[in-house]
């Protein structure tokens, strides 16, 4: 299980695919990236390794993306199943997930009642349903994030990407690893669950506290909290080995 994520002008779904290649390590039954430009959010997802996934990007993918945001899956709930596999869908917004949400039953038959449409059995798709139930009413994508987080009760890493806010991505740990770095070259921001992923691509991360999330954009990463402590990550895996 592993989470991935990039802003910046590079090959989008390679610099994802690359990154979870990195975090392979951590195990996982299915993976899958969603990946947004000015028109439109593409997903792609498979089953089994991650060579089904890259090959399905390489066959459909259309163009260039400014951002992206990609998973390897370990089921806690629900079958490792295409359907299951992340990135979930809400209507216009996109989520992956480590970890567990405990109270997932609940907020689903609260999401449920108010008419949203559920397609996976996992627990994480309650994740974009709040946040698009919170976003339709305060029509404030990053007031609606920090709503959602409230309501959540477990383990959780997360990302999230909406089309109301085609720039950003918005992020979030409580008790799985997230790491937050910036690119060595300008106007470059990517997350991981492992620095290993970020080793040759970012120059400066944090490494995130529990309860420490925030949204970034090209320009700006900015923390929902205080205290954050940056660090230098090595530039090349050579470098990391002295
Ligand atoms: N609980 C989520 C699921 O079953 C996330 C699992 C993970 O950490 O990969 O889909």
């Amino acid at each position: 299980c592993g989470i991935v994520g990039y802003i910046g002008k590079y090959d989008t779904c390679k610099i994802l695919l690359d990154g979870l290649k990195e975090l392979e390590y951590r195990g996982y039954d299915s993976a899958g990236i969603a990946v947004l430009n000015e028109k439109n959010i593409d997903v792609f997802k498979a089953v089994g390794k991650l060579v089904n996934l890259e090959e399905k990007v390489n066959e459909s993918k259309s163009g260039e993306y400014n951002l992206g945001i990609g998973h390897t899956r370990w089921a806690t709930h629900g079958k490792p199943t295409e359907v299951n596999a992340h990135p979930h869908l809400g209507e216009y917004s996109y989520v992956v997930h480590n970890g567990i949400i405990e109270n997932y039953k609940e907020l689903k038959d609260e999401l449920l009642a108010l008419g949203h449409k559920f397609v996976s059995q996992t627990d994480t798709e309650v994740i974009v349903h709040l946040f698009e139930h919170y976003n339709n009413k305060l029509k404030d994508a990053t007031k609606s994030f920090k709503e959602t987080i409230k309501r959540l009760e477990g383990a959780y890493a997360i990302l999230l990407i909406t089309k109301d806010e085609p720039e950003k991505i918005f992020f979030y740990k409580l008790g799985s690893p997230m790491i937050v770095g910036k690119g060595i070259e300008k106007d470059e921001v990517l997350f991981a669950s492992s620095d290993s992923a970020l080793i040759g691509l970012a120059s400066d991360v944090v490494y995130l506290d529990d309860r420490v999330g925030g949204v970034a954009s090209k320009e700006n990463i900015e923390f929902f909290s205080q205290n954050i402590v940056w660090s230098k990550l090595p530039t090349s895996k050579q470098s990391a080995q002295k």
